[in-house]
């Protein structure tokens, strides 16, 4: 029974290549059209693992303080004038 076997082996197939010899890891992917889940994996992975790895070093930038931000309470008392 394949269905069996399946399930005692109990791996996270790749779902790009489906390569069984290897692990795999699921990851959830968001973007403006939505989130994906996937099982990749580290091959498959890999543009994600260096994309994240980058994003990580990157220096942090400090927005200078030039935008105003206003507070709901100033907001509110905008409108009511
Ligand atoms: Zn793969």
């Amino acid at each position: 029974m394949l269905g069996e076997r399946v399930a005692k082996l109990n791996l996270t197939v790749c779902d790009i290549c489906g390569d069984r010899s290897k692990d795999a890891s699921p990851y959830t992917i968001k973007s403006n059209d939505g989130a994906v889940s996937v099982d990749l994996c580290d091959d498959d992975a890999k543009p994600i693992e260096d994309l994240l790895a980058k994003i990580r070093s990157r220096p942090v930038v400090r927005r200078p303080n030039r935008i105003p931000v206003a507070t709901m309470e100033q907001i509110e008392r905008l409108k009511q004038r």
